[in-house]
């Protein structure tokens, strides 16, 4: 008689619960930045998500997540059940890259990587740092990486005029 067991929804049994990334995806960090720059003049914020574990490849943007000037206030408990989900990312419109009082509560509070990211927003205006608000390094993948399938297909959204249609004004026949 065939044994039946509950099938996880992801198929990864290397997900691991608690494994620290190590790394993050240029994408990732490209379409956190973008985010970063259309909030202004507002901080802009989101949980991080690794997958697979180890390489940070998602931004999570937080239902009730709401953001001001100087602050970004993320509803945690809105959390997804999810082991993927690492830490956050959040944006300084002044272009510190270093942690407030109130993000080293947050950073000690919960998840193990967190980024800030500093206007005007360029490719290296970020630091990671880890729970105890400590910096630390992030490998970052470059967008050319076949080992990230995300990077190959997830592209930051680009406001783009369409292009130009010659509609005939005077149709008939
Ligand atoms: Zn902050």
């Amino acid at each position: 008689m065939p044994i039946f067991r509950p099938r996880r929804k992801r198929t990864g049994p290397e997900v691991r619960l608690g494994s620290t990334p190590t790394a993050i995806t240029r994408r990732c960090l490209d379409a956190a930045l973008a985010c970063a720059q259309s909030a202004l003049p507002n901080e802009f914020g989101a949980v991080l998500r690794a997958d697979p574990p180890g390489l940070i490849s998602e931004i999570l943007l937080l239902p009730g997540t709401t953001a001001g000037k100087r602050h970004a206030n993320f509803h945690l408990y809105m959390l997804p059940v999810d082991l993927g989900v690492s830490g956050t990312v959040h944006s300084h419109p002044s272009g510190a890259l270093h942690p407030s009082e109130a993000d080293r509560k947050l950073f000690r509070s919960w998840g193990r990587r967190h980024i800030i990211l500093g206007a005007p927003y360029g490719p290296g205006q970020w630091r990671a740092y880890d729970g105890n608000a400590d910096e630390v390094s992030l490998e970052v993948y470059g967008a050319g990486s076949t080992r990230d399938p995300i990077a190959a297909t997830y592209r930051p959204a680009l406001h783009r005029a369409p292009p130009p249609v010659d509609v005939p004004l005077d149709d008939e026949a």
